[in-house]
């Protein structure tokens, strides 16, 4: 047994990864999941959720000061996003990897900013910067009950035990 929002450090690490309105309108979700799945991460927990502008101001508690943050709030509440948890080692640092840089125009090709999007005001996808938003992420977006602890068959083909 471990807290549902993760264990950072472990095998058991967990990440809030949330496709942003502008991706779920742009048909990127499948994209998005294919390149966590094919990475080896496991899907723990997902669901699509229209946010309210006060759930999108409380998932950016931290930025709350930024000029930028009213039509942050505005752009996160604006259609519906795709919520998930996704497990695995390092899954918080690699899973901003994946993502590539804030600005789109600074991300690497390969990543999902560098490979689909222009600006940072329309970047389709959101993940957890470190352990404490992490916890604070999953903590706010899903229940225990909606985060599943399972193994895979093919864990033992993607994770050694030493
Ligand atoms: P992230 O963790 O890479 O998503 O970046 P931040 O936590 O710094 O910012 C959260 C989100 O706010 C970003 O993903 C952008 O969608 C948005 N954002 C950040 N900086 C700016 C900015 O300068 N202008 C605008 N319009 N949006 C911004
Ligand atoms: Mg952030």
């Amino acid at each position: 047994a471990f807290p549902y929002t993760g264990v950072a450090g472990t095998g058991n690490e967990r990440s809030f990864i949330a496709i942003k309105p502008d991706g779920v309108q742009r048909g990127l979700i499948a994209e998005v999941i294919s390149r966590f799945e094919k990475k080896g991460y496991k899907l723990v927990a997902m669901k699509m959720i229209w946010a309210t502008e006060e759930m999108a101001a409380n998932h950016y508690d931290d930025l709350k000061g930024r000029p930028f943050f009213p039509a942050l709030v505005k752009y996160f509440a604006s259609g519906p996003i795709v919520a998930m948890v996704w497990e695995g080692p390092d899954v918080i640092k690699t899973g901003r990897k994946i993502l590539g840089a804030t600005n789109p125009q600074a991300a690497d090709v390969g990543t999902l900013r560098g490979d689909f999007c222009l600006t940072t005001g329309r970047n389709i996808i959101h993940g957890s910067d470190g352990p404490e938003s992490a916890a604070h992420e999953i903590g706010m977006w899903f229940t225990e009950k909606e985060c599943s602890a399972y193994s895979r068959s093919i864990d033992s083909w993607i994770v050694a035990d030493n």
